[in-house]
């Protein structure tokens, strides 16, 4: 049996064609469908719906063979024992800085003030602020970041941009980029030796599929 990890949305949306490639159609749809493991066309293939940013644990502790995660979540997650051979270039999109419309952010900078970073990444955020040397007191949030700064939370959020409709649609503006994000293979390094035969050629499929 052969175990892959994926959330709901864009990520689960955008692997379908990877999936499809190789063969493999899921036998339901989870935005309709409350199960958490669902099967596929392929008997010895299971798919199973977990938060995005379990789904490193999940491939971590072997519990998944293979998973789909974001360069956001994998950062944060550290990617201790998961091998990850490949880039899919789905769900693409950027951690960036952004604050209030009308807060001067680089003269906050200049000027060495301490800063509130409300982040649902507080490591990315920490790296980050470190590595310019500005100070800065992480909050950590669990979603709708936006607010955060329009209510006095914070200075400035930390959150991945796609369109920047969110932004925009709150009176924030992005100030900074971090780290381009998109979605990667993992694979349990466990599971890659032992189900060597199976996984290596899903790994050419998606390989192939990613490079047209
Ligand atoms: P947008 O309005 O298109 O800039 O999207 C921003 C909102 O969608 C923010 O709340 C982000 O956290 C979320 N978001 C954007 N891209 C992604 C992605 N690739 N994966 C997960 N969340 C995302």
């Amino acid at each position: 049996m052969l175990t892959i990890a994926l959330s709901k949305g864009r990520i689960f949306d955008e692997t379908l064609p990877l999936l499809a490639a190789a063969g493999i159609v899921p036998s339901e749809d989870p935005e309709s469908s409350r199960k958490l493991i669902i099967g596929t066309n392929q008997p010895d293939v299971r798919l199973i719906i977990v938060r995005a940013s379990d789904v490193p644990t999940y491939v971590q502790h072997g519990a998944a063979d293979l998973g789909i995660a974001g360069r956001d979540v994998l950062i944060e997650h550290g990617g201790a024992g998961l091998y990850q051979p490949l880039d899919l270039e789905i769900a693409k999109c950027r951690m960036m800085v952004a604050v209030r419309k009308g807060f001067d952010y680089e003269a906050a900078v200049r000027q060495g003030a301490r800063l509130r970073i409300a982040s649902k990444y507080p490591g990315i955020a920490r790296d980050h602020f470190a590595k310019k040397g500005v100070h800065v007191d992480i909050i950590k949030l669990y979603g709708s970041m936006e607010l955060a700064p329009l209510v006095g939370l914070a200075d400035a959020i930390v959150d991945l941009v796609s369109t920047g409709n969110t932004l925009k649609a709150n009176d924030l503006v992005a100030v900074e980029p971090i780290v381009d994000i998109s979605s990667r293979l993992v694979v349990n390094m466990a599971a890659l030796k032992l189900k060597h035969d199976i996984i290596r050629p899903l790994l050419d499929t998606f390989a192939s599929s990613v490079a047209v």
